[in-house]
């Protein structure tokens, strides 16, 4: 991968911006075998300073948008502007799926998780339980889903455009070749009835790289699935540039994978 000198913020190296194992089981509990695999967690508890070098294991609370100091999910910062996916996908569409979208997520999931301490203190309505802790799956499930979207994704000149030799072993092994996946990975998005995901997962039961289709933010999830690459179809996602034309948008989503961050969920999905 090239120096991604397109960073627009600092790397974020306050004190305890990196997440420790206990703080990852924490900040990713609430969501639950859909959002990370437990595994993974034990992984993510280095800083990005790696990664600013090229290197690996680099992922830190806050790019998972997790403040592990007020102890609240927080939006995270992008590594690029929202130009920088220009023309594959548009400045506007970016700042409001950033700023509005998955800012909204992120309070969603709060405001529920809220809802939910009341309940146990036995101050809020134990008759809405079952609507606040669908709001966690949702809001939670959409604010993991968009943390890895922007992580996965970058400019020209800041991404790696291919995957490792091991992920692309993998990937031959379980799709037959990159053309095999990009094919049915396409096809599964072009497919998503009404908002959704299509995914690129790990399945750690039997080693193997999977494609799935995600309704909502988290309907048709495979319990324990590591999620390695999404691209989001909800319309919100690409209709003020290409209107209908999901396919089209779906296509231009190649051009801006940052593999160097596939690579590295790979890595930490498995444990290594
Ligand atoms: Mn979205």
């Amino acid at each position: 991968m090239t120096t991604p000198h397109a960073r627009t913020h600092e790397p974020h190296t306050e004190s305890g911006a990196a997440l420790g194992r206990r703080d990852a089981m924490l900040a990713m509990g609430a969501l639950g075998a859909a959002a990370f695999a437990p595994r993974a967690l034990a992984q993510v508890n280095e800083t990005d300073r790696a990664l600013a070098q090229g290197g690996r294991g680099i992922i830190s609370a806050r790019d998972l948008g997790w403040d592990p100091e007020a102890r609240r999910y927080i939006l995270p910062e992008l590594r690029y502007a929202y130009d920088a996916l220009e023309p594959h996908i548009d400045a506007a569409t970016m700042e409001i799926h950033h700023s509005r979208h998955h800012a909204g997520y992120v309070s969603g999931l709060n405001k529920a998780l809220d809802e939910l301490a009341k309940i146990r203190k036995g101050e809020g309505d134990a008759g809405l339980i079952k609507h606040w802790s669908r709001e966690v799956s949702f809001h939670g499930g959409g604010h993991v889903n968009h943390t890895l979207f922007w992580l996965t994704m970058g400019p020209k000149d800041f991404i790696a455009e291919s995957p490792s030799l091991e992920l692309l072993a993998h990937m031959e092994r379980d799709f037959g070749s990159m053309n095999g996946f990009w094919t049915h990975f396409e096809a599964a998005a072009n497919a998503v009835e009404g908002s959704g995901w299509a995914w690129l997962v790990y399945e750690p039961n039997a080693g193997r790289l999977l494609i799935t289709q995600m309704e909502k933010q988290q309907d048709l999830w495979m319990t324990g699935a590591a999620p390695l690459l999404g691209v989001d179809v909800w319309e919100h996602a690409y209709y003020l540039r290409y209107q209908n034309r999901r396919g089209d948008y779906v296509k231009a989503f190649r051009n801006v994978v940052n593999w160097a961050m596939v690579d590295e969920l790979f890595a930490i999905a498995r444990g290594v």
